[in-house]
């Protein structure tokens, strides 16, 4: 048996206490990676409570150990060659690690996580005649009660970068991640919906369409700046909401990388995510929107299961103007 596999079962089990799958060994390239990234998850806090947004559990956190980074000696990478063998190991043997239980990233592993999707938070009557605006709005007294309905089934939010750099490289997720995600950029989001995340201890994701910041019913740049500053998470949403199905490649590039530039430079913020305007792409704009340097892209297909060969086209859990809440947290568990 291979040297470095010893040791990596046995970190294994002690961290991570679901059995091997089928307890077929990995070739050794992956078994290496794999053996690493377990090494980030068990080497990070001890953590017995979560805090609602993972933005403050980083805080708190050293930063974790890339898997490109050497071992560090007693990382138990290399066993000694007098190593007890593996196969003693007791699969039922209760594990020791006190960190919640971590998912590992697996080829093809799906991630569970639900992005919720939300325009305006708004008081709409449900007999406007804009029935557009309507089905796009949440009312903020039912947004309270969604935000409450989460906190009281322990979920955290997560940024669209924490759950990419989970899919990628394995940095934990908390047991119950949620993103709470806002496209659009409009100005309700600053006045109405970003007060009740803070009373509930959320971060959200905002995905902004650069030529609409400042105008009549958006947030201006100077708010965007203080949601940055804040912790919100900047996306992309184009320049100006284009249909993204019908340009050349030409013109697509220009909406996604331009857009991209324009809310880095301007906002001095990461944006490495991506929002298709309602939702319309074509076979080459996934393409695109990954050349423009974009680690995540959503789109508005129903669904919160995700794998990294999907990062382009994320698919997302509507949340629709006047829904019940029970069928909102029916949603939760698409
Ligand atoms: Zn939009």
């Amino acid at each position: 048996m291979n040297r470095f596999l010893l040791p990596f079962r046995t970190h294994k089990k002690e961290c991570d206490p679901r059995p091997a799958p089928g307890g077929r060994w990995l070739r050794l390239g992956f078994a290496m990676a794999a053996a690493a990234v377990l090494a980030v998850s068990c080497n990070g806090p001890a953590i017995t409570v979560l805090p609602r947004s993972l933005n403050q559990l980083n805080e708190a956190a050293a930063p974790a150990p890339r898997i490109d980074q050497p071992a560090q000696a007693g990382d138990e990478m290399v066993a000694s060659p007098t190593a007890e063998p593996a196969v003693s190991a007791d699969p039922q043997t209760t594990p020791t690690a006190t960190a919640v239980p971590l998912a590992q990233p697996k080829p093809g592993a799906v991630t569970v996580v639900p992005i919720l999707m939300y325009h305006y938070i708004r008081e709409l009557p449900p007999n406007t005649p804009d029935k557009l605006g309507y089905g796009l709005s949440i009312a903020p007294k039912l947004f309270d009660a969604e935000l409450a309905y989460l906190a009281s089934q322990s979920y955290t939010s997560v940024s669209m970068d924490d759950v990419v750099r989970h899919m990628k490289s394995g940095t934990p997720l908390p047991a119950k991640p949620v993103v709470l995600s806002f496209d659009d950029g409009y100005a309700d989001f600053y006045t109405a919906a970003w007060p009740l995340l803070q009373k509930y201890h959320f971060s959200a994701t905002v995905y902004l369409v650069v030529d609409f910041l400042g105008k009549p019913g958006y947030m201006s740049w100077q708010q965007a700046q203080e949601l940055k500053a804040a912790g919100v998470e900047i996306g992309a949403h184009t320049l100006d909401h284009v249909d993204l199905a019908k340009l050349s490649p030409a013109q697509a590039r220009t909406q996604i990388a331009g857009s991209r530039t324009a809310l880095q430079q301007r906002l001095s913020a990461p944006v490495d995510t991506f929002a298709y305007p309602s939702g319309q792409f074509n076979t080459e704009t996934p393409k695109l929107v990954a050349e423009a340097g974009f680690s995540s892209a959503v789109t508005t297909a129903f669904g919160d299961k995700h794998t990294t060969d999907k990062l382009m086209i994320m698919p997302r859990v509507r949340v629709p103007g006047g829904i019940r809440l029970q069928d909102y947290a029916a949603n939760l568990k698409a």
